[in-house]
């Protein structure tokens, strides 16, 4: 174990916290019941679980339990919600607004629903990573039906401003979806008073498991129509059919739980190793934080370094901490972050970067290990490129 990097990479996965893993255990065996089995025992325990969770996931929104559709995760939460906005709606309208800086789950589906002849608008954000609302106002068309902008961005952690963009969607009957993946349990939200229609939720990142998240679906005020991605036997209202995963489902109530009762004093926590991380590499010159200074998640610190050769600084890195570089999270890629140049980076200080997800089982002395390596490798790299003469 010891010769293992230290974990930063949260905005990837988080490890199961074990009391989530315990509360999950019971549910693979003695109680493996179908929650669509209605005639003994076995399907009520299961339907039981199912409900809780329904319940700790709406409270923690503001929404009602029956509001919630399960999903094996964020991906598919957003092609549901985006997807299913869009052929349920498009007679009215067939335009929708999204951001450069969405996750590919919400942009590819988008680009595949241009290919069926929707018209996608994608907004720029300002180098802080916030979008301009002023050109939200000015994207806005009488054809346009759905409006996705994220909580929480997972490469820079900004955090956009959900209540304005809710009010604005709100005020011309237009849907609004936010991709919550990385801000569920970590920041306050609220469907109501932030006016949102539809928000994808997943375990995994919250330290619950792999494989489960949700759609919040409005009801009422107004209710929206979702055309199904799935069919079969009509689970979830019909929105999407599957046997439900009862352990999964478990263990994204219990993560959720555990993280709401513990949010404000882990972020906290999370903010004094972030300040600690980012004031020690502040000593080295051409250091630039990526995303807005405060309307950020407390565990992103995101940053690309001047002088330095993008894979040489993430190879350099590799052997003490578990971080992610600033190229296509998608391995199959090597092009730069789609987020990192819609910030107006140039591709090679796009490449430079490394995005640190600072979690829930992190230490200070971790923190300085990372910061002392990070430092003396940047230094070093720098170094070499001066003495070969193709620094610029
Ligand atoms: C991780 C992530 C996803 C994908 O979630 P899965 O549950 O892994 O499908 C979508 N959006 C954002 C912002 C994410 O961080």
């Amino acid at each position: 174990m010891s010769t293992r990097p230290i974990y930063l990479d949260c905005h990837a996965t988080t490890p199961v916290d074990e009391r989530v893993v315990a509360a999950m255990l019971p549910y693979f065996t003695e109680r493996f019941g179908n929650p669509s089995s209605i005639s003994h025992v076995y399907g009520w325990e299961a339907e039981a679980a199912v409900k809780q969770t329904r319940e700790i996931l709406a409270t923690a929104i503001n929404a009602t339990p029956e509001e919630i559709v399960f999903t094996s995760g964020a991906t598919e939460a957003n092609n549901l919600a985006i997807k299913g906005v869009a052929e349920a709606y498009f007679q009215k309208g067939q335009h929708i607004i999204t951001v450069a800086t969405e996750h590919s789950a919400v942009l590819d589906p988008c680009k595949y629903l241009k290919t069926l002849g929707f018209e996608i608008t994608i907004l720029p954000v300002q180098k802080d990573g916030l979008i301009d609302l002023t050109k939200l106002e000015k994207a806005f068309r009488p054809e346009t039906i759905l409006v996705s902008v994220m909580a929480a961005n997972n490469e820079i952690g900004v955090l956009q401003a959900l209540a304005e963009i809710g009010e604005m969607c709100r005020d011309r009957n237009i849907i609004f979806h936010t991709d919550a993946a990385q801000a569920i349990g970590k920041i306050p939200l609220d469907v109501q008073a932030m006016k949102i229609d539809l928000m994808s939720l997943t375990a995994h990142k919250v330290y619950g498991p792999k494989g489960i998240g949700a759609l919040y679906v409005r009801r009422r005020n107004p209710r929206v129509q979702l055309a199904p991605q799935q069919h079969g036997g009509g689970h979830e209202r019909g929105m999407r059919s599957g046997t439900l995963y009862t352990p999964q489902i478990v263990g994204f109530g219990k993560a959720v739980e555990i993280a709401l009762a513990e949010q404000t004093i882990e972020n906290q926590c999370l903010t004094e190793l972030r300040q600690r991380l980012r004031s020690q590499l502040s000593q080295l010159e051409g250091i630039h934080l990526n995303g807005h200074p405060t309307q950020r998640l407390a565990g992103n610190l995101n940053i690309s370094v001047e002088g330095v050769d993008g894979a040489a600084l993430l190879l350099g890195l590799q052997p003490v901490m578990a971080v992610s570089s600033g190229s296509a999270c998608s391995s199959a890629t090597t092009a730069p972050s789609h987020v990192l140049t819609a910030l107006g980076h140039s591709e090679k200080l796009a490449y430079a970067s490394v995005r640190f997800g600072i979690g829930r089982f992190n230490t200070l002395e971790e923190i300085d290990i990372v910061a002392k390596h990070a430092i003396a490798t940047i230094q070093s790299l720098r170094k070499q490129t001066t003495l070969v003469g193709t620094g610029d």
